[in-house]
């Protein structure tokens, strides 16, 4: 990715710093906005970037360019967390078996083809309980 100016790393620290709240198990939460894929997101005066991948940004640095391209995976499986500690840098192959080995998705025993997860072909209904896998606003939308 190419790296961030000295601008956007200033606006990826002020929403970090208040667009963020504590949650479950050490994950800390996006509160701002969401892209329809259920990450948070925002833009940073040149480009939209995701919140999580803004948080490993600053922990870490920019994310290597390289064939196949790197995704930040999160161990915890919250999408709206922003704690560097709780991702890890791999393809989507990996994050593919990562889910797999997790039980998070399956495949259809006779076509092969995936039968869960996080595919947006499969929609998953919103629950009506507060889940930290769902942006605020949605849940409050749907209430
Ligand atoms: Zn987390």
């Amino acid at each position: 990715m190419r790296p961030l100016t000295p601008a956007e790393v200033t606006v990826v620290r002020r929403h970090l710093s208040t667009r963020t709240v504590s949650g479950d198990d050490g994950c800390i939460l996006w509160t701002g906005a969401f892209s329809d894929t259920g990450y948070g997101n925002f833009w940073t005066s040149e480009r939209y970037i995701g919140a999580h991948r803004a948080a490993w940004y600053l922990a870490n640095g920019p994310i290597p360019e390289q064939r196949p391209q790197l995704v930040v995976c999160h161990t915890c499986d919250v999408r709206a967390c922003c704690n560097p500690e709780h991702m890890f840098l791999g393809t989507r192959k990996d994050n593919h078996y990562d889910a797999l080995a997790k039980g998070k998705i399956a495949h259809h025993p006779k076509t092969g083809r995936m039968v869960g997860g996080s595919g947006r072909s499969v929609p998953k209904p919103i629950p009506r309980n507060l889940d930290k896998n769902v942006c605020p606003l949605i849940l409050e939308r749907n209430r």
